[in-house]
């Protein structure tokens, strides 16, 4: 029998249009990339980005760009970046946004493996385009993103210029009516081993994930909101911000390549900024700079932390001193990317502050959608005791089931393994306590790494924190606490262990704490544990050199 409700397709371009009708006069700011550290923006509306978008479809045929061509970007948050969000998947082909941080040989790979036949990039990445632009074999096309100009010179490449392929077109382009279940979007994971592995969305997928983030247990995104995606549009597709805005005609604000302290904070403040996200480093030179010259804000109501685990302590800084709420949020490339968000319920409410940021420091619900359930070695299912921990696993209809142009499923048993090791507790509330590779494996019993650094980075002393595990000739592996101190501050080991002395069970206690004057980052910002236990894989324990 069939229903009796319409089948429209669910399209990308059904969002930039909604945004025109909607909240046409509403407006898109961008720092500007041209003028580099002067501090200018643009700005323009969502019927300015929706006009633009429907010349650079008309663009995109007059370069041949078929349905499911791939189209690469090497760009900051800005507006041109925006309107090849809405402009290449509209018109049918994929955006393929590629994180610029990446090594250039991993670039080089997965623009190839993508088979990407146009690279836009920002000025920013002249140089990167210069160097990689023989190698990258099947790109046809190399378009600056800016106006006549600023457009750079890359000798012996022929590099169009942006603005002139805009006003060479009309925007008279309809959006095709796509099936959609037809790709638009391509990222690929920034894996620490490995080459990274692509994971292309589809126009379905990527609206059912933009109603779920934008519902009001998760972003509860408005048109009475200004956000500001720190996240970058480069790396999972901002985690949807620029759909979600668009879903809801939100004033968007850009920040461009400019992501200190001083120009976020000025960005913040002068858009009357109510929400924004990014991952804790970010935060970490903002709240640093914010400190130091005792700023405040005055619109920002919420912001969303994820990407690695936001520490409690960083909780308290945006609550207490800026009333701020922070949502702790968990993802991954793969889920599109939003898996959890941690709001509150309403038996929450009224316990007392420190049981309130003991829920707050976990990564939250599962949003409508998304099903999890946590695993042991056998695949049996754990408990949702907040005691139980194991292997993440989860499904739902914006979770990748195959990695672009793999042969094999990703899925174990139609469930998507993340990698991540959790406990979730009775109310549902998900807690990530390592990625599975980097939990350490203490006498054949599991320690967190996620759970000590939490604790040392509500030290006052501590800017920065990680725990890796190091050889151990009787207990396979124990910990080491890696720290990087606050700039002026006082911390020795000693005080360092007096301070987790009691709050872990003793043998979570790191056999050993180091001092370091930073941690190395992988592109997303995460701490890159491998890189870590490469450096200290000789250092030798106090417990190891006693025996
Ligand atoms: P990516 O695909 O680069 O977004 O990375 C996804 C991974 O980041 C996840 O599998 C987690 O290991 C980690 N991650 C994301 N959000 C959080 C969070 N809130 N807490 C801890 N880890 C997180």
């Amino acid at each position: 029998m069939r229903h009796s409700m319409q089948n429209r397709p669910l399209l990308i371009s059904s969002l930039i249009t909604h945004a025109e009708r909607v909240a046409g006069d509403s407006e898109i700011v961008s720092r500007l990339v041209e003028r580099g550290s002067e501090f200018a923006t643009h700005r323009y509306t969502y019927a300015d980005a929706h006009r633009r978008s429907r010349q650079l479809a008309n663009a995109l045929t007059r370069f041949d760009i078929r349905h499911g061509d791939r189209i690469a970007t090497l760009a900051w948050n800005g507006f041109r970046h925006f309107e090849l969000y809405f402009g290449v998947s509209g018109m049918g082909a994929v955006i393929h946004t590629v994180n610029p941080r990446l090594f250039p040989e991993q670039i080089t790979y997965i623009v190839n493996h993508a088979e990407d036949q146009l690279l836009f990039f920002d000025l920013t990445f002249a140089p990167l385009v210069a160097k990689l632009a023989p190698l990258l074999k099947s790109v046809r096309g190399f378009v600056a993103m800016t106006d006549r100009a600023h457009c750079p010179e890359i000798p012996g490449l022929t590099v169009w210029c942006y603005e002139d392929l805009l006003s060479a077109e009309t925007d008279d382009f309809d959006w095709p009516l796509l099936d959609e279940q037809s790709p638009s979007s391509l990222c690929y994971t920034s894996g620490t081993t490995g080459n990274p592995k692509g994971v292309l969305y589809a126009h379905r997928t990527t609206l059912l994930h933009t109603y779920a983030a934008m519902s009001a247990d998760a972003f509860c995104l408005t048109s009475r909101d200004a956000v500001l995606p720190v996240v970058p549009m480069f790396h999972v597709n901002a985690w949807g911000l620029p759909y979600i805005c668009a879903a809801t005609g939100a004033k968007l604000v850009l920040p461009g390549h400019a992501l200190d302290g001083a120009s976020l904070y000025r960005l913040f403040e002068e858009e009357g900024v109510t929400l924004s996200a990014g991952v804790p480093t970010v935060w970490m030179g903002l709240l640093g700079h914010m400190r130091t010259h005792g700023l405040k804000f005055s619109s920002l109501r919420e912001t969303v932390i994820g990407g690695s685990a936001c520490p409690p302590a960083m909780i308290d800084a945006f609550e207490d001193e800026h009333g701020v709420t922070v949502l702790h949020a968990w993802g991954m490339t793969e889920l599109s990317p939003l898996g959890s968000m941690c709001r509150l319920k309403l038996k929450h409410l009224a316990l007392p502050k420190p049981a309130r940021r003991a829920i707050q420091a976990k990564q939250g619900k599962a949003i409508f959608g998304m099903e999890m359930k946590i695993v042991d070695g056998d695949g049996r299912a754990l408990p949702h005791d907040d005691v139980a921990f194991g292997d993440l696993m989860v499904r739902g209809p914006w979770v990748v089931e195959q990695y672009f142009r793999e042969e094999h499923s990703a899925l174990v048993e139609g469930w998507f393994p993340t990698g991540d090791v959790a406990r979730i507790d009775a109310d549902g509330y998900l807690t990530i306590t390592d990625r599975s590779k980097d939990v350490i494996k203490s006498g054949g019993e599991w320690i967190s790494s996620i759970d000590i650094e939490n604790l040392a980075m509500a030290h006052p002393a501590v800017a920065e924190a990680a725990v890796i595990a190091v050889p151990h000739p009787k207990w396979d592996e124990r910990p080491l606490l890696v720290i990087v101190r606050r700039a002026g501050a006082d911390l020795t080991r000693e005080d360092m262990l007096a301070h987790l002395s009691g709050k872990i069970a003793k043998w979570w206690m790191p056999d050993d704490v180091v001092f370091a004057t930073e941690l190395p980052h992988t592109a997303t910002g995460k701490v890159l544990k491998t890189k870590l236990r490469e450096i200290y894989r000789d250092h030798v324990l106090p417990s190891t050199a006693a025996r």
